[in-house]
């Protein structure tokens, strides 16, 4: 059994220590929030007074925090510090380039480095059902294997340093993009006579599908389970899905990519969030729509 630090016991990361935790690793945390860090102490989880405390003696450190700057400058604290060849496993959704400057910093030090950022929100973190897309050198992933094998239900190497991020991003443009498309048929189908449950059962088995639609359908009634039928409660917060679709044009930008839909997609988040706040479920951005409440196209240039 392993001595882990896990940085960061948010929403995300208290789920995925306690796992840790219970399946008999000694699991050290740190939050700078005294409510999280109480949080976790009753979950087994040991509370440290400061980053470099909970990664005294660990020889895995675990990050689940909000943005590569946070990822970063824990680095910078840790990597001096850290005992030689400990495994850095950075599990937040960063910007690609932010990962590979962190493990850059991590193995140039001597220890191994991995991304691992998640799909599947909190309900996946608590039952330790995330799925895992991670980038590293193939020795330093099949040392995080354990590790993300008993916080997730499924792990895909999708490359170097760096590669977990790239997949986590193009994933949730697709899947931004795919809920606004979902989102304006529902919207014209509407105008058009349509009722929600006619064009669902039409485009659920037919070439519309897509998860936007049949998992987490915006509109109430055709998928009970959707956040749609709890006011957009739960569910993936839209302040995520813009921060996702900006890193995706951090990245677009970075390699030169036009991603017309994408840049596209990222500006009516904007928008919505703008309009509605950062919490209800990504789903609810057809309320505006339906409302007419965004969607000015940009000034041809
Ligand atoms: P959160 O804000 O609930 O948790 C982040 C925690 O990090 C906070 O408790 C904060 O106090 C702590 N923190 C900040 N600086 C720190 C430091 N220097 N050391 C230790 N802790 C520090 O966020 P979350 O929802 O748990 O998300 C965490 C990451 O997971 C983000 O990168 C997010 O994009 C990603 N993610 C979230 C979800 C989701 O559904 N919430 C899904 C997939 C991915």
């Amino acid at each position: 059994m392993s001595k882990i630090a896990f940085l960061g016991l948010g929403n995300m990361g208290l789920g995925m220590a306690t796992n840790l935790a219970q399946n008999g690793h000694t699991v050290t945390g740190f939050d700078p929030s005294p409510e999280a860090t109480e949080r976790a102490a009753s979950h087994g989880i040991g509370s440290a007074a400061s980053v470099a405390d909970a990664a005294a003696d660990a020889d895995v450190i675990i990050t689940m925090l909000p943005s590569g700057k946070h990822v970063l400058d824990v680095y910078a604290d840790l990597v001096p510090v850290a005992t030689p060849g400990s495994l850095f496993l950075d599990c937040s959704t960063i910007d690609v380039a932010d990962a590979r400057a962190a493990a850059e910093l991590a193995v140039n030090a001597g220890h191994r480095a991995v991304d691992a950022p998640v799909s599947g929100g909190t309900v996946a973190a608590d039952g330790g059902n995330l799925t895992f897309m991670v980038g590293g050198p193939a020795d330093a992933v099949d040392q995080a294997n354990p590790f993300l094998e008993v916080m997730g239900a499924r792990v895909v190497r999708c490359g170097d340093s760096g590669a977990g991020q790239a997949a986590k991003i193009c994933n949730n443009m697709i899947l931004g993009i795919s809920m606004i498309a979902v989102s304006e048929a529902f919207a014209l189908g509407a105008k058009l006579g349509l009722t929600d449950q006619a064009l669902f059962d039409v485009s659920s088995t037919a070439s519309g599908q897509c998860w936007a639609l049949t998992t987490n359908c915006p509109v109430p009634g055709p998928v009970p389970t959707s956040p749609a039928n709890r006011d957009y409660a739960g569910g993936f917060a839209s302040a995520l899905m813009l921060k996702d679709l900006r890193l995706a044009q951090a990245a677009a930008s970075d390699t030169g990519v036009d991603t017309v839909l994408g840049r596209r997609a990222a500006e009516l988040y904007e928008q919505f969030v703008a309009h509605d706040g950062p919490g209800r479920d990504f789903s609810a951005i057809v309320t505006a729509i339906r409302a007419g409440a965004l969607g000015t196209d940009p000034t041809p240039s």
